[in-house]
């Protein structure tokens, strides 16, 4: 038996990439005789067919959108409802229950976890949630109900207010849709506590993917002079000061987001070794080198400066900025990490910026070892654009 929903036939091998394992399905790919793209509501429900009528299985439309169709299941018999999305949300869950003792994760991390166009972030009892596509937005009802049913949640908010919405043609909102949502969100991440803001954070409030990055840090900051750039509300900083660097410096040109690290280092009770300062981030690194000051660990983690293919010349020149900047105010055996959250800085192209970097400053590299995102977020083999994390841990030596 197939589900009984709308055909939408792909041109002649236009299934091909598809049969490869990709997820997505771009307008020009339609067969617009046979089955018209525009006569499909945004987010409806659809049969997948190649172009000799064989089922691909069951996926979703937006005429809309240039990724105009997303595959949900290669089973035909399986369309996108409420308890599909029960099965997947069970099946991300015991992912998550195997990797860790807490519930503070990622618990759906879109195609990857069979649930394109979905992202929910866990804090204990309290869900963040991001819908991106037109798909998932026609099932928004569902989706609550679904996490009712598997999570059993204190409140859930829906963090609509992400620029790819726009994309979709869907409109921007933050909405508590179930129970009554804190103000503070709690976290726990390898043993700190952090609080951030559940509606005016960054993104979901907290950025998982760098946890085992984090941890892998700790073990070169003891006894160390500690600078994290672009801290937020100090992630990184304050699992420094944990571990036992002696002072840490956390710059971020959100006062929201210095008040907080101030609150968590009290939380975590190293408020006496760090120093949070309100400055945008190259304002404060050329000031930090002016004055000559050093530190033997210097975090860069900033936001994606390269959003979409057409900012990749400025996102690219803003890296190398930044990692020359950061290396100009290393000690003599400093330590950069340097992270780039942007799909479109490949790997070898971050490696290539620390290298030039390097070079610019005289200095002798040794990558140490670089991390990915962690495996809440995990990638589809067929999908690029799920593996977008990179962290290269990189000493920096005299010539
Ligand atoms: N490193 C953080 C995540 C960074 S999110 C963590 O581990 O959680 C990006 C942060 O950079 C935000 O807090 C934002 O306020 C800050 N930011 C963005 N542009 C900036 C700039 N030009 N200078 C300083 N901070 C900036």
């Amino acid at each position: 038996m197939t589900a009984t929903l709308p055909i939408l036939r792909l041109l002649k091998h236009k299934d091909r990439r598809l049969r490869a394992g990709h997820m997505w399905i771009f307008s020009n790919e339609i067969d617009n005789r046979n089955t018209p793209l525009t006569a499909f509501e945004p987010g409806e429900a659809v049969l997948i067919q190649d172009a000799s009528g064989h089922n691909l299985g069951t996926g979703y439309v937006n005429p809309h959108a240039l990724i105009c169709a997303r595959l949900v299941s290669r089973n035909p018999k399986y369309p996108l409802d409420k308890s599909l999305i029960v099965h997947r949300l069970n099946v991300a869950l015991s992912l998550r229950e195997r990797l860790f003792d807490q519930p503070y994760y990622r618990l759906a991390f879109g195609d990857s976890d069979g649930l394109p166009g979905l992202v929910v972030d866990r804090f204990n009892d309290v869900l963040i949630v991001q819908i991106t596509t037109a798909g998932m937005e026609r099932l928004k009802d569902d989706i609550v109900i679904a996490l009712e049913k598997v999570i059993r949640p204190r409140a859930i908010l829906l963090r609509n207010d992400t620029s790819s919405r726009e994309l979709e043609g869907l409109d921007s909102y933050v909405a508590t849709v179930a129970g009554e949502m804190p103000e503070q969100l709690e976290i726990i991440e390898n043993g700190a506590h952090f609080t951030a803001s559940a509606t005016s954070g960054q993104k979901t409030g907290w950025f998982y993917d760098q946890r085992s990055n984090r941890a892998s840090m700790q073990k070169y900051v003891r006894g160390m002079r500690v600078l994290d750039v672009f801290s937020y509300v100090g992630g990184w900083g304050i699992q420094a000061a944990m571990a036992g660097a002696d002072s840490v410096t956390c710059v971020d040109s959100s006062a929201l987001a210095i008040d907080t690290v101030n609150a968590n280092a009290e939380l975590n009770h190293v408020g006496d070794k760090v120093i949070a300062v309100k400055e945008e981030a190259f304002e404060a690194l050329r000031q930090i080198r002016a004055e000559r000051e050093k530190f033997d660990v210097v975090i860069i983690d900033p936001p994606a400066f390269i959003k979409r293919k057409k900012d990749v010349n400025e996102g690219l020149k803003a890296y190398h900025r930044l990692n020359r900047m950061a290396m100009q105010v290393l000690s003599k055996d400093g330590i950069l990490i340097s992270c780039s959250c942007s799909y479109h800085l490949q790997q070898d192209k971050l490696r290539e910026i620390i290298l030039g970097a390097s070079r610019h400053i005289d200095r002798f590299a040794q990558i140490l070892e670089h991390g990915q995102q962690g495996p809440d977020h995990p990638v589809h083999p067929g999908i690029p654009e799920t593996e977008y994390l990179k962290a290269f841990f990189t000493r920096l030596l005299p010539n």
